[in-house]
């Protein structure tokens, strides 16, 4: 037993420096390197991956998680135990799918994105066909070989992405949506269109200023920068590397000050969630999040829950005001937050607002399944994402770039990642509606920001991926999945 844990310790040893390495390059590629420096980092890339996947398909390393992995209930460690079941299980691609499928599936998706975007850019979903077609048939010969008795499917794909949500839990969520928020989204959009003062909207917010402000955000939020930073990149995101070293980017655009105000809650939230997680996952494969729909839960929440109330804007509108005064010195507080919060039916799904949103994702995962399950041919697309655009968000795309091509995801082979936004809302949703029975929100925002952050590290932050989706929900909100809670705030909030 001792000679295979250190075999398995001093090998996750050697992944986790090379992981480092290649997690440092792709920081760089995103927010430093000069565009031209592509093809040369991608040739170091490619041997540090390769590395990777020779240290990690080592025989006696495998042969280690073998043996621990029938030998668990032996293991004193708990947390050694999980990580092991999730090693192996994550080997299981390895495994099964034949050496040369997989490295051709990997070559595949490594050109996908530049195919995608020269197909969108020109608005030819032709030109993007015939690798999604590609894409979609490894897929279907991937869940072939990783079938069990009790995954099959689509719902191996979806399992990648949050760990036991199938398409019997995911259909119950998005039927409570449709029956609940569609009609409810007609109802609301329907109203005549409030009007607001144009200062919002067309005036400039120089970027020192957009900075500044972002920087009083992290403080507010109290994001550590011990242990993070916050750069800028064409797309915001978060990446981490352990509790000791997780960086937020953001991305400021002069006529939108709202962009990357809520970029930077949204990201803070995924970012202090890794900080959050307790050190000692530092270095194994148990630190980060614990699935897509946790982590997306976490940055909902400082985005919409928290960073779009009434109260957290009574606290920080003055200063916002302050640091731009000319531009909003004839915008109450009221109007501002109507502003940040209004509602419309549009056709890009990152741009729309926190009511439609989960709508967009319903159009997504509707598609998916049929792709997977064999109903619905690629050449079908761009005709069936009208009509579900129709039927959720009663608007139609005038092109397949508004339409069916806006999203790079499938180009990757991200098929079954987009449910787990919709989920992360309200996940979220459910979290904050028990963490607001335990302390006052609103007096936290107002007078100890550091109770919400504590509350959050206890319940959801500090097990990394120690507990599944659903344990870290039962946790955290002392009940089972239950996506009532997401329909009722998002009702009581825009009605
Ligand atoms: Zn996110």
């Amino acid at each position: 037993m001792e000679k295979y844990i250190k075999v398995y310790q001093e090998t996750r040893k050697k992944i986790k420096a090379y992981e480092y390495f290649t997690w440092l390059m792709s920081w760089d590629m995103e927010t430093e390197a000069p565009k031209g420096s592509h093809a040369y980092r991608t040739r170091q890339y490619e041997v540090m991956a390769q590395e990777i996947y020779t240290i990690q398909t080592n025989l006696e390393y495998m042969e280690a998680i073998d043996y621990l992995m029938e030998h668990l209930c032996e293991l004193s460690d708990q947390a050694l135990a999980i990580e092991i079941k999730s090693v192996y299980k994550g080997l299981r691609i390895i495994k099964k799918v034949p050496k040369d499928e997989y490295i051709a599936y990997q070559v595949l998706i490594s050109e996908g994105p530049i195919i995608w975007a020269q197909a969108k850019e020109n608005n030819d979903f032709k030109a993007f066909q015939p690798l999604l077609e590609k894409i979609v048939l490894a897929n279907r010969k991937l869940v072939q070989y990783l079938k069990t008795d009790d995954l099959k499917g689509y719902d191996i794909l979806l399992d990648f992405y949050e760990e036991g949500l199938t398409t019997k839990e995911y259909d119950h969520f998005f039927e409570t949506l449709k029956t609940h928020l569609v009609p409810f989204v007609k109802e609301v959009t329907k109203k005549s269109k409030k009007r607001f003062k144009k200062a919002l909207s067309t005036s400039i917010f120089p970027i020192e200023g957009q900075k500044a402000f972002a920087h009083y955000l992290l403080d507010v939020a109290q994001y550590n920068l011990d242990h993070g930073v916050l750069k800028e990149s064409a797309h915001p995101f978060t990446s981490g590397v352990s509790s000791q070293d997780v960086r937020i980017t953001t991305k400021y655009h002069e006529d939108n000050v709202l962009s990357s105000i809520f970029s930077v809650l949204h990201e803070m939230g995924h970012g202090l969630y890794e900080q959050q997680n307790d050190p000692k996952y530092d270095g194994t494969f148990l630190s980060g999040g614990t699935s897509m729909g946790i982590h997306e839960s976490q940055s909902r929440m400082y985005e919409n829950m928290i960073g779009r109330s009434r109260v957290f804007w009574s606290k920080h509108y003055p200063k916002l005001v302050e640091t731009f005064p000319k531009q909003l010195k004839d915008v109450s507080l009221d109007e501002f937050y109507r502003y940040t919060n209004r509602v419309e039916r549009s056709l890009i799904r990152i741009e729309a607002d926190e009511l439609t949103y989960s709508l967009h994702i319903m159009v997504r995962y509707e598609i998916e399944k049929q792709l997977i399950n064999g109903r619905l041919r690629v050449e079908e697309l761009p005709k069936r994402w009208n009509q579900l655009m129709r039927k959720y968000l009663g608007i139609v795309p005038k092109s397949d770039k508004e339409g069916v091509l806006q999203d790079i995801h499938w180009s990757f082979g991200a098929i079954g990642y987009f449910p787990t936004y919709a989920l992360g809302s309200a996940y979220a949703a459910q979290i904050y509606h028990k963490m607001n029975q335990e302390i006052s929100v609103e007096d936290a925002i107002l007078n100890d920001f550091g109770l919400i952050n504590a509350w959050l590290k206890e319940r959801v932050h500090q097990f990394g991926k120690t507990k599944t989706p659903q344990e870290i929900l039962m946790i955290a909100s002392k009940e089972p999945f239950n996506p009532q809670y997401y329909v009722d705030y998002l009702i009581s909030k825009f009605q």
